[in-house]
């Protein structure tokens, strides 16, 4: 079994960093909070196809998660983890500590708005201010040419976009397409709390989407019609199901070329989300 290098401070991978970029090679990151599944690992097949060495970052964010969220009982199982990136193009997996990302004295916060705007950030007013600045700091330490993200958080790589060109930090993003199980549901690595009668469910999300994508009814029957939907499939909470223009999550308008289908809905204190092109 290959050896990979787990480097757990920001001085090191500064440094391994440096030496591929002096001998001109091109270097990826996939920014991830571990659990690992194959959505995590196709991103990893994807930027290898782009760049000569691939870094992993593993670290569960305290920041975008609120005082009532499953923080404290995220999956956290790295020994597993690195198991998984056997037989994938990864270099070397970046791990540091809560200490080392947020040391004693850390005083800065990000405020997100055009489309950070609405739906996660209605239930999780939170959320984007705390991604912005764990995946600032950790393109801003890797100095990495590339960083690839889901479409399965297609909101969360709409603000990471726009963060990266607002803040001008040197790097190009890559967004990936959704990987999911045989059903249709997203993988995700908070699908291991479902239960069998919840991840039977969970399993009629993505046909409810599909319907919400193509039903070509006004946009709030539509809506309404998905929220339906999934309250009689058996999610208790609907946050949103939402037909939005793709290119920044507002309202359909008559400038709108292209929309987005996107559904947030709860099992007990289970948050699915889900979303395709409509
Ligand atoms: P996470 O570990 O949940 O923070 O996710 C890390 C990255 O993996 C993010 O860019 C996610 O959008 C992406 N990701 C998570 N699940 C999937 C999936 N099912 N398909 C594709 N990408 C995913």
């Amino acid at each position: 079994m290959r050896q990979i290098n787990v480097v757990r401070s920001i001085q090191d991978m500064r440094h391994q960093v440096a030496l591929w970029k002096a001998n001109g090679l091109r270097v990826g990151l996939v920014p991830t909070m571990g659990a690992l599944h194959d959505g995590h690992l196709s991103l990893i097949d994807q930027i290898s196809a782009t760049v000569d060495r691939v870094i992993v970052s593993i670290f569960v964010n305290p920041t975008q998660f609120a005082a009532h969220e499953d923080l404290d009982t995220y999956p956290r199982q790295e020994a597993a983890d690195l198991d998984r990136l056997q037989g994938h193009a990864v270099d070397c997996v970046f791990a540091p500590t809560v200490e080392q990302m947020y040391p004693q004295g850390f005083s800065t916060q990000m405020d997100m708005q055009g489309p950070a705007q609405g739906l996660e950030t209605d239930n999780r007013p939170h959320f984007f201010g705390g991604v912005a600045i764990i995946v600032a700091k950790l393109l801003l330490q890797s100095q990495t040419d590339v960083a690839i993200f889901g479409e399965k958080d297609f909101q969360q790589l709409l603000v990471i976009r726009a963060m990266v060109r607002d803040l001008d930090i040197p790097v190009e993003i890559i967004g990936a397409p959704i990987i999911r199980e045989s059903d249709g549901l997203a993988m995700s690595s908070r699908n291991a709390y479902l239960n069998a009668e919840q991840r039977q469910i969970a399993g009629q999300l993505n046909g409810i989407l599909a319907r919400l994508a193509t039903s070509g009814l006004p946009v709030e029957q539509a809506e309404a019609q998905a929220r339906d939907a999934l309250l009689a499939a058996g999610f208790g909470t609907v946050d949103y199901a939402a037909l939005r223009d793709a290119h920044d999550l507002q309202a359909i308008g008559a400038q709108t070329t292209s929309r987005r289908a996107l559904i947030a809905a709860r099992l007990g204190d289970i948050r699915l989300i889900d979303n395709m092109s409509a």
